[in-house]
């Protein structure tokens, strides 16, 4: 293995790592090249460029980031079986599905589908950025020769499958009726809840187990198993012109039969598959794809239901796939042929059921959530099927999060109850343990031996105890960076990374693709937005607060109580209070205007668009507890250092009130 390590701390692999390497290339079915001719199967052509530029001037796309994985290497640095995955993800232009159904693959974390319609492109999902989707429809139109688009269909709510949408449709299009966009029932209110209320706290889990915060290098960022990584430029999001409602709905568009089949509570809360039949073709969306997926996303979600995803994929094989000739997804590569669609099927069917009903087994027989990571194992047939391998999710967080869904956090163990915070706790751990001095000593002799997790218990304390004590954060760093090197799933490997990379160098910054705000308060229903603004109140300064305010938005015929005691600000829709203290009347169209910032409230009430009966003073109250958050907060001790601070301003200027992630 020949290459340079990016940080001056960081560490080669250790002969551990490079053992435990060895061993998985024993182990697992290298021979088995048929991924391999899959994802390159129907290739039509490549662009003659790598790089996507972003409207901003910086860089939205660069495959050559990962040139790395093109050079016939084996990297001890990453799990042998995650590199074949990182090496089939770079696969990058425009393939043939089936004739008249098209991917453009490697221009963003996900693919854009073309279907030929009658008249036009049907497009099954957009990718992240306006950029990215903008340069591989032109691709698409200068390779097979330009069609107009008249349809979008959005298969689910994260923003790897919409936020390009303004790079394929615009205003004028959908005013004029020229393009549909349809999406699975509660589309945008899911698209943006989910976002929303835990949003801050999530660009900073996502930025963390995406690995935004580490270089791509062998040492670093190396994939997202379901694609490279999220492209880098203008989120964007349209509410859907139609809305497939129905469990099944059949529909023709543009001349295309389709069947839809609404997965609500899968991979996202609303997501659908769509049969074509003229085709013989079943897009599964990203319910299927070429890994195990999250059951829990790391990055913070709600913990998804395995079962209920397991029987999706059943009724589709029964109902849909035993006609297919070809299985193909918003993310990885297609599958032809009905015995290998039916067994990619089966086996990712078999994998969500197993894991749920096998780790509640395990429970049900006193196995906790802080065991059975180490405890549960998938079925010896699925461990040989490479996409039914953990690099998306992991099957140690996955069946932990099986247990968070039926059970809880808490293992029954009155000592893990209410506990300490590690802060607090580790001080006495460290006085107890002798110090520093014995400490660093033993975790460097279990670090030596290759017994990083071992070492981290002890480590973790210790900084947690000395937060400033630079040498046990740097022997942390090198556990976590070992154990990085050794997850085969991407987001432990990228946790792992990027906690290494923060004891090393504190808080660095990093820029992500944001959403264009309008776009997303425009989709915000105005209760959303108040239980919002209740989330951002910082209670602590609104003690003895206590009023109620009308707000009425007269074009959308809404009205709301919105309520501040106790400390708690309180919404409720659809009511108006006799005794408020403040009565404020705007358009919700106006109201947009103001949160996207373009005018102010004050401006509003002069122009005689909005009106306040009573006192305004209200308003000035709960402008004093609002808080703007900051994504960029401590994670581990000692890492927020000051100069970190000052860099920070340039990037929280641009932030929108929400996020979106896949
Ligand atoms: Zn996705």
């Amino acid at each position: 293995m020949t290459a340079t390590h990016f940080h001056p701390k960081g560490k080669m692999p250790s002969q551990y790592t490079i053992a435990a390497q060895q061993k998985q290339r024993a182990l697992l079915p290298f021979e088995d090249k048929q991924d391999f001719e899959e994802a390159k199967h129907g290739f039509i052509a490549a662009p003659p460029y790598r790089k996507i530029m972003n409207d901003k001037g910086g860089v939205a796309w660069n495959m050559d980031n990962w040139d790395f994985l093109l050079q016939g290497q084996d990297y001890d640095s990453i799990h042998p079986s995650l590199q074949r995955q990182a090496l089939l993800n770079m696969e990058y232009g425009l393939y043939e599905v089936t004739p008249g159904i098209y991917q453009v693959r490697g221009f963003d974390l996900a693919n854009m589908t073309i279907l030929r319609g009658k008249t036009g492109w049907i497009l099954l999902d957009v990718l992240t950025v306006k950029e990215t989707a903008r340069a591989a429809l032109k691709f698409v139109n200068d390779t097979l020769g330009y069609c107009p688009v008249v349809a979008v269909i959005i298969s689910h709510t994260h923003g790897d499958h919409f936020g390009g949408i303004r790079g394929v449709v615009t205003d004028d299009d959908i005013a004029q009726g020229k393009i549909q966009i349809l999406a699975p029932k509660g589309f945008m209110h899911e698209a943006i809840s989910e976002n929303l209320f835990a949003g801050n706290a999530m660009v900073r889990r996502k930025s963390y187990t995406y690995a935004d915060l580490v270089p791509t290098n062998p040492f670093g960022h190396v994939d997202m198993a379901i694609g490279k990584a999220v492209a880098s430029g203008d989120v964007g999001i349209l509410p859907p012109t139609r809305s497939i409602e129905q469990p099944f709905e059949e529909l023709e568009i543009d001349g295309v039969h389709m069947v839809f089949q609404n997965t609500p509570g899968s991979e996202a809360p609303v997501e659908m598959n769509t049969w074509f039949p003229d085709f013989k073709a079943f897009w599964a969306a990203e319910n299927v794809a070429g890994t195990l997926h999250n059951i829990l996303t790391l990055r913070g979600a709600p913990v998804r239901d395995a079962m209920l995803w397991s029987k999706y994929l059943n009724e589709a094989m029964y109902r849909f796939t035993d006609k297919a000739e070809v299985l193909f997804q918003a993310h990885n590569w297609p599958r032809w042929g009905k015995d290998r669609i039916q067994q990619v099927m089966r086996d990712q069917r078999d994998m969500y059921a197993h894991m749920n009903n096998q780790v509640l087994h395990l429970a049900n027989q006193g196995v906790t959530i802080n065991q059975i990571h180490n405890v549960y194992e998938p079925p010896k047939t699925l461990q040989q099927a490479w996409y039914a391998r953990g690099y998306h999710g992991s099957y140690p967080h996955n069946s932990r999060a099986v247990i968070q869904r039926y059970l809880g956090f808490w293992d029954l163990n009155p000592a893990t109850l209410i506990p300490l915070s590690p802060e607090d706790s580790a001080p006495l751990y460290v006085e107890m343990m002798g110090g520093a001095e014995k400490i660093l000593p033993k975790a460097r002799e279990l670090y030596d031996a290759g017994q990083y997790h071992h070492a981290i218990e002890i480590l973790n304390k210790l900084v947690y105890g000395e937060p400033t004590n630079q040498p046990a954060k740097d022997l942390l760093a090198d556990c976590y960076e070992q154990l990085g090197y050794q997850s085969e799933g991407l987001a432990l490997r990228n946790s792992f990374l990027s906690g290494a990379k923060e004891l090393r160098d504190g808080v660095v910054p990093v820029h992500a693709a944001k959403p264009g705000s309008a776009d997303f308060v425009r989709g915000t229903s105005t209760g959303m937005l108040l239980e919002y603004l209740a989330i951002q109140m910082d209670s602590r300064k609104a003690e003895g607060m206590q009023f109620k305010i009308n707000l009425i938005t007269p074009d959308n015929g809404e009205q709301f109580i919105v309520e501040m005691s106790n400390a708690t600000l309180t919404t409720m829709a659809g009511y108006r209070a006799p005794d408020a203290d403040l009565t404020l009347t705007i358009n919700r169209s106006d109201l947009e205007v103001v949160m996207i910032g373009q005018a102010k409230l004050k401006d509003m009430l002069a122009q005689g668009k909005a009106t306040m009966e009573g006192n305004p003073q209200v308003l000035m109250q709960i402008a004093s507890t609002l808080v703007k958050f900051d994504p960029w907060f401590e994670v581990l001790p000692g890492t927020l250092a000051r100069a970190e601070l000052e860099s920070k301003d340039e990037l929280l200027n641009d932030d929108a009130p929400i996020e979106t992630r896949p």
